[in-house]
């Protein structure tokens, strides 16, 4: 759902984007960090997407994306609530904006068990499209089918494979899958494009009483802070979600201590928020890991070398 308005801590009000663009150009907003949930009762921190971009390189206006957990009693998740209990269709992160582009691979975020949705959507996609006449729908149900998409964790995979594609993003166009990948590596946040990405490192994971802390390894930087940044995979979230890769069981296998090679999809990367840098984690289907390879011993390469 869309968020029309939020809070501005600067300002001390609820704001438009539209408005935030313009007292951020006459200097009366100086971070696009520096907003929360609009909702009284509420902090949950809010990003204004592209803000910090020059007008001529904006690929999309000033937006607002929630980036953190809603108070329990908050009034606007209620109502993100209500309008996100719509069927899963397979192109749930693109929209009419988004053309197909010849050879592009585009993101499936789809959880496995979305598939049993499947006939209803395209039950419902048929009356629609019976409006418009059926020969339509079935050009359309064609060139479905033949759309190339991948999954965050194929994704990984042809990146880690080096794989040379193209992948479509959501209202910004094809990149080369290698700049969709991002190493976390001491960047200054207030660099990185406000448009999905895949950032990635080595990474503890933790267990505390409401779900797993997951510390990067290296830093990032905003402005005078540097900073190992986090995301947290709240326990609800794993308990609500119909996506079964990460149960709890799975991830209290990989608090033991070694540390993993830990990838978040995000939309608007890392924010700021009372000196720290976090990421925020949209699903459990945003997240992936892979095993840190092993560096062989002295004594294995030497075994290697005799033979
Ligand atoms: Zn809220």
């Amino acid at each position: 759902m869309k968020l029309e308005k939020a809070y501005s801590e600067e300002l001390n009000k609820n704001i438009t984007a539209e408005e935030a663009d313009y007292r951020y150009s006459i200097g009366d907003i100086t971070s696009k960090y520096a907003f929360s949930c609009p909702d009284d009762s509420c902090t949950a921190p809010v990003t204004c997407a592209n803000l910090d971009k020059p007008k001529a390189k904006r690929k999309r206006d000033p937006y607002y994306k929630i980036v953190g957990e809603h108070h329990p009693d908050c009034l606007i998740k209620k109502d993100i609530n209500l309008s996100d209990k719509r069927p899963a269709t397979s192109d749930s992160l693109y929209s009419g904006h988004d053309e197909y582009i010849d050879g592009a691979v585009r993101l499936n975020l789809n959880p496995p068990s979305a598939k049993r949705f499947g006939g209803e959507a395209i039950r419902l996609d048929k009356e629609r499209m019976a409006l418009v006449g059926l020969r339509q729908y079935v050009v359309e149900e064609g060139k479905r089918r033949i759309r190339p998409s991948k999954t965050l964790s194929s994704m990984i995979d042809a990146f880690l494979n080096h794989e040379d594609i193209a992948v479509q993003l959501p209202r910004a166009g094809t990149l080369p899958i290698k700049d969709l990948f991002v190493e976390l590596d001491a960047q200054e946040i207030s660099n990185f494009e406000d448009e999905y990405r895949i950032y990635y490192g080595k990474a503890w994971i933790n267990k505390n009483d409401k779900g797993y802390v997951i510390r990067f390894v290296n830093t990032l930087k905003y402005g005078e802070l540097e900073t190992r940044p986090t995301f947290f995979v709240p326990q609800d979230m794993i308990e609500q979600t119909s996506y079964t890769k990460f149960r709890s069981s799975v991830l209290d296998k990989l608090t033991d201590k070694l540390p993993k090679n830990l990838f978040i999809l995000s939309e608007t990367g890392p924010y700021f928020k009372d000196r720290y840098i976090n990421f925020w984690l949209e699903g459990l289907e945003y997240m992936d890991y892979r095993d840190l390879q092993p560096r062989p011993s002295k004594r294995h390469q030497s075994v290697r070398l005799q033979s």
